[in-house]
């Protein structure tokens, strides 16, 4: 017999869109819902619950009576590591369901839902259940007659907002610190996305997070989102998404209960490539494939491409050459390496920049255009513009989109200037064979990560997160421990 197809599967999936509260799934409050469309062809998902800000206070009542009973945060840390790695076991026990879901919902291909979004998530959940009973308090010098101890304790009832790029993985680097540091939390996943959500909160209830611990609530940014930022119950508000949101949920942190309140937002990452890069067809292959993984649609996507003069026209020529292997292709098709855009919202945004590269007078030298206009799902094919300067749109803007804009430069110095005189400064890269140049750019790059002589590294034990407006705070590593926790001084009279 053979084994089932992508396809065979998504047609026996089930699929449910009810929101997740207090252990248990239910529709929003009034029945309310929308309807969710795969971007892959059009076709109906299914209905989703459309929770708004009645929703949002069942949800916040029962994360607060959750946090304040201590029925998460006082079980024994070796205790809450099991529940945590039996999570992330039962993610990996359901990684093509939830790979499956992951395609269908935003597009991308089956095969990066599997590697990276499934397998990061989950790995994501298991290092924060690990580090558990890792992380110990601190005893601060002090007078012979006293002891002061510092301790982290969970800052309480945590919200996640997170976009619909990596949708499970994005919720995972929120909620795996959030829950390995004792907080409950309530996750509203982008409406766009939100069915890999949906399922892990009933994966964590099956590994035993007790329930009212974690709660996922569907719905959109001005119904769910912004009464959960604006909640007085709130501790910590921690979001995911454009900067344009972010400025507003800095303001509706400060003007309701000024809860902690942590950004990762957008980029437009530098990708600096100087003559002397110890290998051409490496900085070629990691250009491309990076701005084109993920269809464009990764925060980090180094858009902005700084090739020097001297070596320009063979960069073009090396990056055309690979254009094709990126080929926007089936999501459900195992060889696929681009799938579709998220919706037609996006698509519109992208098509958009497209024609204001070339009504700029950018050079177009691949794509452009839309592709398998047939399966009536939503696809754009690869696109690189070069001679492109760094007043245009393109230049300036997160497009979000698989589209390349290739800058010249003379002098490194002056490649340099022009990376950081962007309000964003996520990511940023350089290549080069001379160490001191690679220091010294590195150390001038204003950017929260920076690559030297690659770009595709990457790993949970890293912070992630940006300079300027890009955000504030960090994901991942021992350092997303800040977000979650308040520290704690106790002195002692001995
Ligand atoms: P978005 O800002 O439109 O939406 C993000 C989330 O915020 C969604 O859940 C949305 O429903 C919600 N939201 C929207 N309006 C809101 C409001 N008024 N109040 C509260 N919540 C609201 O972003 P998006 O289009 O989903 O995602 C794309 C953006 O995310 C890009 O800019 C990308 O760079 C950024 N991003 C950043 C990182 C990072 O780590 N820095 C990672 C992934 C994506």
């Amino acid at each position: 017999m053979t084994s089932p197809t992508w396809h065979d599967r998504a047609r026996d999936l089930q699929i449910d869109g009810r929101a997740f509260i207090a252990g248990q799934r239910t529709w929003a409050r009034g029945e309310r819902q929308f309807d969710n469309h795969s971007p892959i062809d059009g076709r109906l998902l299914g209905a989703v619950a459309r929770c708004d800000a009645a929703d949002v206070d069942l949800a916040v009542a029962a994360a607060r009576a959750a946090f304040d009973d201590g029925r998460w945060a006082n079980f024994a840390p070796a205790k809450r590591k099991r529940i945590l790695i039996k999570f992330a076991d039962l993610m990996q026990q359901h990684a093509a369901e939830l790979a499956l879901l992951e395609t269908l919902d935003m597009g991308k291909p089956i095969k990066y839902s599997q590697i990276v979004d499934v397998a990061g998530a989950a790995n994501c959940i298991r290092w924060y259940g690990e580090a558990i009973d890792k992380v110990y308090g601190e005893i601060a010098p002090a007078p012979a007659n006293s002891l002061a101890l510092i301790t982290r304790e969970p800052v309480g009832v945590v919200g996640a907002i997170v976009p619909w790029n990596y949708p499970m993985l994005m919720a995972s680097w929120k909620i795996a610190p959030a829950l390995a540091a004792g907080n409950s939390v309530v996750l509203k996943p982008s409406e766009k996305s939100p069915l890999t959500a949906l399922r892990l909160a009933d994966l964590a209830l099956q590994a035993g997070i007790p329930p009212g611990v974690f709660n996922v609530l569907p719905g959109f940014g001005n119904e769910a989102g912004s009464a959960l930022a604006l909640h007085m119950d709130v501790d910590c508000i921690a979001f995911t998404g454009s900067t344009r949101v972010g400025k507003q949920i800095m303001q509706m942190a400060g003007q309701s209960n000024l809860k902690r309140a942590w950004t990762e937002l957008g980029g437009k990452s530098a990708n600096i490539v100087c003559a002397d890069c110890p290998d051409l067809d490496a900085a070629v292959a990691a250009s491309v494939g990076s701005i084109f993984f993920n269809q464009g649609e990764s925060c980090n996507a180094p858009s902005r491409l700084f090739v020097e003069e001297s070596i320009r026209e063979r960069f073009i020529e090396k990056a055309l050459a690979l254009v094709p292997n990126f080929a926007p292709g089936d999501p459900l098709d195992e060889r696929t390496v681009m799938g579709a855009i998220v919706d037609d919202i996006q698509l519109n945004t992208v098509m958009g920049y497209i024609e204001q590269g070339k009504a700029a007078g950018a050079q177009l030298v691949a794509g452009g255009e839309r592709v398998r206009l047939d399966t009536g799902g939503y696809y754009v094919a690869p696109t690189i513009f070069d001679q492109v300067s760094p007043d245009m749109t393109i230049a300036r803007e997160e497009i979000f989109g698989p589209v390349l804009s290739v800058l010249g430069f003379t002098d490194v110095r002056e490649a340099v200037r022009q990376a950081n005189a962007s309000p964003y400064g996520l990511h940023a890269a350089v290549w080069t064979s001379d160490l001191s140049k690679a220091i010294q750019t590195s150390r001038a790059l204003r950017a929260g990560t920076v690559h030297v002589n690659q770009y595709d590294n990457d790993d949970i034990t890293v912070p992630f997160g940006g300079y300027k407006q890009s955000g504030n705070g960090r994901d991942k590593s021992l350092h997303a421990f800040d977000k979650y926790t308040e520290l704690k001084t106790t002195w002692i009279q001995v």
